[in-house]
């Protein structure tokens, strides 16, 4: 499995899955979120709401990922994944690195090859961004023999993806 930074805007990545750093209600929020329903149509958050009335009454849970329709997204399916929000008392950085190996393991049941992942947490949920992507290559390497062959870690600036590099060339996993 390549991991691949790049800098821009995940709605506009052409692969296989996008993932989606939504909240538990699955009912639309803010940053990637609202960009990815906004561009992508009523019918992502209508199969959200199924999965609200069905397996996820309560909502999903911090750490869990689903699919979902892309609507007019250049992709087949969205993985919806919740970040933890950040706490600087409680070290919650086990259900970070798994929203990364649940949306890859999600990504593999469907028979995606390429997914792009957004820097989960790392917006209005506070996350430090180096240590974000930190957790998330641990989390990618903690879900193994993936069918995955390409990750894009998209990056929203470049100053993000500067850090990304950064921890990226000093990390054991190589590309
Ligand atoms: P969270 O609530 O999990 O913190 P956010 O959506 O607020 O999620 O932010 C996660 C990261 O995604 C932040 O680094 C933010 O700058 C970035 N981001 C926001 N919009 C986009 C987008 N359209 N494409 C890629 N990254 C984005």
């Amino acid at each position: 499995m390549r991991i691949e930074l790049v800098t821009g805007d995940i709605t506009a990545e052409q692969v296989d899955a996008i993932v989606n750093a939504a909240n538990s209600s699955l009912l639309g929020g803010g940053g990637v979120d609202g960009a990815i329903h906004r561009k992508g149509g009523p019918a992502i958050l209508e199969e959200c709401r199924a999965l609200r009335a069905s397996r996820y009454g309560r909502g999903l849970p911090v750490g869990q990922a689903v699919a979902t329709t892309a609507g007019r997204l250049c992709a087949r399916w969205v993985i919806h994944t919740v970040g933890p929000v950040f706490s600087a008392d409680e070290d919650r950085s086990p259900l970070l690195r798994g929203c990364y190996a649940r949306s890859l393991a999600v990504a593999e049941g469907l028979g995606a090859r390429t997914v792009a992942f957004p820097l989960i947490s790392s917006g209005v949920y506070r996350w430090p961004k180096e240590d974000a992507v930190v957790q998330a290559l641990a989390g990618l390497h903690d879900e193994p023999a993936t069918t995955v062959e390409q990750v894009r870690m998209v990056l929203f600036d470049a100053d993000t993806h500067a850090v990304a590099e950064r921890v990226l060339r000093a990390s054991e996993y190589t590309r």
